[in-house]
């Protein structure tokens, strides 16, 4: 018999992310909110920098991302020489245990924690380790616990996903102090522009040398589809990085787009304002149905229904009318629902089904 080729040992550990469908059968304009994705689009100047740039496709991209460093310095008030930029900011993160874990050593994240934490420690070899939480508030000393000396790196979202709850300053502060300096905390914002006057962490990281923030374009700036993100850190931390970044990483197309969309500030204050408008309508709407739902702060809001049928029923029910949102099972939610916060008609439409579901109307 022929031999096979065979991945190297744990390749076949590592889960495949399951990411939102974007179709339901039987619906050709299906709702969704599955992807905590911009109901708005994106700024109309960064379209126009996407055209502009494709008249230049012949051409190799720059190799050091100057202009978007300096850009996105420029808007937060950051030193360039200390950002680095990746493929959505999931590139980022692999950067980040690719330069700090491998074999042996332990990656921890939280029980509800982003899905991609666990894949991206098994990528490199490491083992994660979850540490448990109340649905509502991260667990900082539980987090301390559990570092041993095999621990290199902390991820936590702040706002989380798929809770949206925060951990505030002082915790934030409390856990970077309390880990010891071998350890790299994450902070990462993915979410952070819904929070108003929020820095996503970027204080933290200028305390801390052994804090990097990660941000990205997926979010707020409506451009997921373009696929680019940052990290702010040390200088030392930015070089080791920037040694695991392939040259040509980000396509002009990309570097120019997420350039012009940062320094639209408007259209970012449009999308904050409209988000919370409609996040905390869902809500009480969520509320006043008598399906739990706490404060988020972030694009989306976790409907907590009685039990995890009740919320499979729900979710039936809303693909039955063409609505896709995300139930977070594999999150270890399975009485949950995440729905993304849309624009009006689309919230509208949600809390239509659900009431509908609910037998209120
Ligand atoms: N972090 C968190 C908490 C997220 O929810 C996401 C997107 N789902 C990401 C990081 C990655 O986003 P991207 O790669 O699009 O920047």
């Amino acid at each position: 018999m022929a031999e096979t080729i065979k991945p190297k040992a744990g390749i076949m550990d590592i889960a495949l992310y399951v990411s939102g469908e974007s179709h339901v059968d039987g619906h050709t304009e299906v709702l969704k909110l599955s992807a905590n994705e911009n109901p708005y689009g994106c700024s109309d100047k960064a379209k126009a920098a996407f055209l502009r740039t494709a008249q230049t496709l012949n051409r190799y991209p720059g190799t050091d991302h100057r202009a978007l460093r300096a850009a996105i310095g420029e808007v937060h008030g950051l030193d360039p020489d200390r950002l680095i930029c990746g493929v959505g900011s999931d590139e980022v993160l692999q950067f980040i245990v690719q330069a700090y874990a491998g074999e042996g050593d332990e990656i921890i994240t939280t029980q509800h924690g982003f899905s991609m934490y666990p894949i991206l420690a098994k990528m490199v070899g490491a083992t994660p380790v979850t540490v448990g939480e109340d649905e509502r508030v991260i667990d900082v000393d539980a987090i301390l616990a559990a570092v041993t000396t095999r621990t290199r790196v902390v991820f936590l979202a702040n706002p989380a996903n798929p809770t949206g709850t925060m951990v505030e300053r002082g915790e934030m502060e409390r856990l970077a102090a309390g880990l010891p300096r071998s350890v790299l905390l994450v902070h990462d914002g993915a979410y952070a522009e819904f929070v108003e006057n929020f820095d996503g962490g970027a204080a933290l990281v200028d305390a801390y040398p052994n804090v990097i923030m990660t941000r990205t374009f997926s979010k707020i700036y409506g451009l997921g589809g373009l696929r680019v993100g940052w990290g702010y850190a040390s200088r030392e931390i930015i070089d080791v990085l920037t040694r695991l970044r392939q040259p040509f990483n980000l396509s002009e197309i990309q570097m120019a787009t997420a350039e012009a969309a940062v320094r639209d500030r408007d259209f970012v204050e449009r999308c904050r304002t409209e988000n919370a408008k409609w996040r905390e309508w869902l809500r009480n709407a969520l509320v006043q149905m008598g399906v739990g739902c706490d404060a988020s702060h972030a694009n989306f809001v976790l409907a907590r229904f009685e039990n995890p049928q009740e919320a499979e029923a729900c979710n039936a029910a809303l693909r039955a009318d063409g609505i896709i949102v995300r139930p977070v099972k594999s999150y270890g939610l399975p009485q949950a629902l995440r729905i993304t916060v849309g624009d009006e008609s689309a919230c509208r439409r949600v809390i239509h089904v659900i009431a509908t579901f609910k037998g209120i109307r």
